[in-house]
């Protein structure tokens, strides 16, 4: 069956890594991978076409499709405009719309970039972690919630963390789902010891484990889960944690590879559909000039292959392009190094078609 894919270029130099990885998926397609694709616009390009960062169009598209990509959205031309109106919102629109609740965020250090590490390459090189977020719940959603003045007349400032039991179930499935698509290693990441909402969320996902007896699930708390990221990162696998701590952590993985450039992420619903975007923002700085490292978002499609097409091969197919580009020598400008040969992004999408 033709699976449907809706293709949101965005603001910036979204349409420019975008046009790249459309070249990608054509290839696969001639190739025969079952899928068509439509356009839509998003954000500061659908306001200036619609009035609106996430229009009626886009939304009757995105809700149809089997799969988004997007590039990017903003720009400093939207700043001024009323904040329901702004691009960011149409990001925050699309995620709400499509219940998207698992954020996917994988901290991939291919070896040949191993130098842009902030940390010792041997520690990094190679290193391959995905960081399953859960992305609506917990104390950034619970109630009650506020500042208020309590009954010594001191100001008071509430959050207050919350799980349900099925919203734990739900995150869990997908992280181990993801596990066995990987090296079969779960880490649970949770604060157990001092709050009795991660102490549920542990006993929950350690019941699930018998649903999945090939992962192998491990806990961790998240304060310790901080520091072996930077102290020995290549012992994960999947990662899988809460609102809060997920968002932490996935940034300081990402940082681990030194090159926003390079970082794909995909936010999920429960059946699997999904929203497939660069880490990166619409980099208005260097926004058409042919100068923006396409290959985060080209890792972008490869995740969309793997997780809402099912295709493993054919992700397979397009990070190992990738990682032959990058041996070749070949460097965008935010990733170039002395000794490799500067590609524009255009020629860096013509090595990866080559590769391919
Ligand atoms: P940014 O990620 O766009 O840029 C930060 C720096 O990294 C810039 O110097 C930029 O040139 C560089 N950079 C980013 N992606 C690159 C790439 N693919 N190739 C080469 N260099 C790259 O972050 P910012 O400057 O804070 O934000 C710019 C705009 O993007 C803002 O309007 C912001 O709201 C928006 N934004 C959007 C998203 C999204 O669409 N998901 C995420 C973050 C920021």
């Amino acid at each position: 069956m033709t699976q449907h894919l809706a293709i949101l270029p965005g603001d910036g130099i979204g349409p420019e890594i975008i046009e790249q990885t459309v070249r990608i998926l054509d290839r696969l397609i001639a190739d025969g991978l079952d899928a068509d694709y439509q356009y839509a616009p998003l954000g500061g390009a659908a306001y200036d076409e619609y009035g609106h960062p996430y229009p009626e169009f886009t939304q009757k598209l995105c809700r149809s499709a089997d799969a988004v990509l997007l590039g990017a959205v903003g720009g400093p031309q939207y700043d001024q405009l009323d904040r329901p109106l702004r691009p960011e919102r149409g990001l925050l629109a699309i995620r709400k719309d499509l219940n998207l609740f698992a954020n996917f965020r994988p901290a991939i250090l291919f070896p040949e970039l191993a130098n842009a590490s902030t940390l010792k390459p041997e520690v990094v090189s190679g290193l391959n972690i995905l960081i399953v977020r859960e992305l609506t719940g917990d104390i950034y959603f619970g109630e009650p919630r506020g500042i208020h003045t309590n009954a010594q007349g001191e100001r008071e400032g509430v959050n207050t963390m919350r799980y349900a039991e099925s919203e734990i179930r739900r995150i869990g499935k997908i992280a181990y789902e993801a596990a066995q698509k990987r090296n079969k290693k779960l880490c649970s990441v949770d604060k157990a010891n001092v709050l009795e909402t991660t102490e549920m969320w542990r006993q929950i996902i350690t019941a699930m484990n018998s649903d999945y007896p090939d992962v192998e699930l491990t806990h961790m708390y998240v304060d310790n889960a901080a520091m072996q990221l930077v102290k020995a990162p290549k012992q994960f696998d999947v990662m899988v944690t809460g609102n809060i701590f997920g968002d932490i952590l996935s940034d300081e993985a990402s940082m681990l590879t030194g090159s926003i450039g390079m970082l794909p992420s995909a936010s999920l619903n429960e059946t699997g559909k999904g929203l497939y975007e660069p880490s990166h923002g619409s980099a208005p700085d260097i926004a058409g000039q042919n100068k923006a490292n396409p290959l985060a978002t080209i890792l972008s499609l490869a995740m969309l292959l793997r997780y809402s097409l099912s295709n493993e091969d054919a992700a397979q197919r397009v990070e190992q392009a990738v990682g032959k580009v990058l041996a070749q020598g070949l460097r965008t400008g935010d990733i170039y190094e002395d000794g490799c040969t500067l590609v524009s992004c255009s020629g860096m999408g013509d090595a990866v078609l080559a590769a391919l």
